[in-house]
């Protein structure tokens, strides 16, 4: 098979991933498990006050808006057509801490509720930091929520893990959404952590979505200026033997600016983070593409009370715009029945 230039770009085909070494030192001492956030937090303040002497180095994406691989792609104009309205917007949440599990999470269910919309959340099944309620995830399901995998540990292991172990977890997540009986399995890598090999795994374990490329990234450590390079959803590629095969497994890419990235990298205020996501999601709508949100229900993030309000107002903006709200789950159902995977 013959890789076109936005299959190339798309699966970031020209990036190698470099989860950095401290991360991997904090890993082999046992450290992350105990301090993610205050690794990440500071981690990335570090980043941004290094910024503009990095400038220098090859930027292999631009931030905050990079489409290339939809504008090499031919078949762009045809997924426009997919939306009922003018873009789609799916918003999801990855709970990775236990105050975003007990507090954040039926926190955001509320003010959603509040707006009429529902998201979908990316809950670790083998947490450290909480143990997952059957009931809530059924009730979640009931309301209409959507449920994806956030991996299986939220460990920071993952990208340092033998390829056998890689698959091992991944395995394992799909169990337990089976188990959870989610009708649609669906998976988030934590800490957006994504290997080469992570694809075929996802493929193995017959997921139904995974959402774990951005669009472009600007300051996930080690995956700096990396990104699919589009705002539409797509099958990524596979190595099975010594050839590439489309992957049934449907990628949503990360289309907007994460919370921490606005907060800890940028240091924006509420006002700006606004403006940014409002900006943002006016280019994917002249785009007719997917704004793929994640805010986080953990203290750290929007789920600490004194952002209550802005996501609230952001809920409003979302629907000022009038989008096509979906979850991941509807979008990969929805997305499957009009662009069946290739073989
Ligand atoms: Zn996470």
């Amino acid at each position: 098979m013959k890789i076109s230039k936005s299959d190339y770009y798309r699966n970031e085909f020209d990036i190698e991933y470099r989860p950095p070494a401290a991360l991997q030192l904090g890993v082999g001492l046992g450290l992350v498990e105990y301090i993610p956030y205050q690794i990440r937090d500071s981690f990335v303040s570090l980043l941004s006050l290094l910024r503009p002497k990095s400038s220098s180095a090859p930027k292999r994406r631009t931030f905050p808006i990079d489409d290339l691989s939809d504008r090499l792609d031919p078949s762009t104009e045809e997924k426009r057509e997919f939306w009922q309205k003018d873009f789609g917007v799916i918003m999801t949440h990855d709970v990775d801490t236990q105050e975003g599990y007990e507090f954040g999470l039926s926190q955001f269910v509320e003010m959603e509720r509040a707006e009429d919309m529902v998201s979908t959340y990316n809950l670790v099944p083998s947490s450290s930091e909480y143990k997952l309620d059957t009931d809530l995830v059924a009730s979640l399901l009931k309301d209409g929520f959507d449920i994806g995998m956030h991996g299986l540990h939220h460990d920071g292991r993952f990208a340092f893990l033998s390829e056998e172990e890689q698959r091992a977890r991944i395995i394992s997540a799909a169990r337990h959404a089976r188990e959870l009986s989610i009708p649609s399995v669906g998976y988030r890598a934590p800490w957006l952590h994504r290997t080469k090999q992570m694809i075929r795994y996802l493929t193995e374990a017959s997921f139904d979505w995974d959402s774990s490329f951005p669009d472009t990234d600007d300051s996930t450590i080690g995956y700096a200026s990396t990104g699919s390079r589009t705002i539409f959803p797509f099958y990524p590629l596979y190595k099975e033997g010594d050839s590439w095969k489309y992957s049934p497994v449907i990628e949503i890419p990360v289309s907007m600016p994460q919370d921490w990235t606005l907060l800890y990298y940028y240091k924006l205020s509420e006002e700006s983070m606004l403006r940014v996501w409002k900006k943002k999601m006016e280019y994917i709508k002249s785009q007719g593409g997917l704004a793929t949100f994640i805010l986080h229900p953990d203290q750290e993030d929007f789920g600490h009370p004194k952002h209550h309000k802005a996501y609230r107002t952001l809920l409003k903006i979302i629907k000022e715009a009038d989008p096509e709200l979906m979850t991941c789950s509807d979008l990969a159902r929805r997305w499957k029945k009009k662009f069946p995977p290739r073989d």
